[in-house]
């Protein structure tokens, strides 16, 4: 995992956008959120690079997030 975040909101949060606790990551939906997040109850949850489970960086604004891009290669944002 990369030390710092690399996504930033500086808008207020709406009701689909999520950072996460550990990493301090933004996502654009609670799906992908939880893409990011490994492993099971017995050993518990970690945080992977979400690049590494195949999303990217979108940006509105000032803002940055992870979102998963779609099938055809165009970016999606289920807004
Ligand atoms: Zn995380």
């Amino acid at each position: 995992m990369p030390s710092k975040p690399r996504t930033s909101a500086r808008l207020v949060l709406n009701g689909r956008r999520c950072q996460c606790p550990t990493c301090k990551e933004y996502f654009s939906t609670i799906t992908n959120f939880d893409k990011h997040r490994v492993g099971d109850h017995a050993t518990g949850k970690v945080c992977v690079d979400p690049e590494s489970v195949g999303m990217a960086i979108a940006t509105a604004g000032s803002s940055t997030y992870w979102i998963t891009p779609s099938k055809d290669g165009k970016f999606y944002d289920s807004e």
